[in-house]
């Protein structure tokens, strides 16, 4: 069999690894005391922070392009003189 800790093949009925030196006894009553690993679940706020997260990028980003867009137009009326040098 092969030890459930470091995997080196231990001879089979072996009461102890000679890898790593775990006994197997205390091993699978260790690992069978351990709470079964729940499944991960979706919390509510999470849902909420992504919804959060999503609304600023998106203001973000529409602000940076709505920002480009503007200083691409040519102004309509013309503005105030360029500073000249
Ligand atoms: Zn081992």
């Amino acid at each position: 069999m092969k030890c459930p800790n470091c995997g080196v093949e231990a001879p089979a009925g072996a009461p102890e690894c000679a890898g790593c030196g775990i006994i197997f006894a205390k091993f699978k009553k260790k690992l069978e005391s351990l709470p079964a690993p729940s499944p991960v679940r979706f919390k509510p706020w999470v849902g909420r922070w992504i919804a959060a997260a999503i609304v600023v990028v998106w203001t973000v980003a529409f602000g940076l392009y709505y920002r480009r867009l503007v200083s691409r137009m040519p102004p309509r009326a013309p503005a105030a003189p360029a500073p000249r040098r």
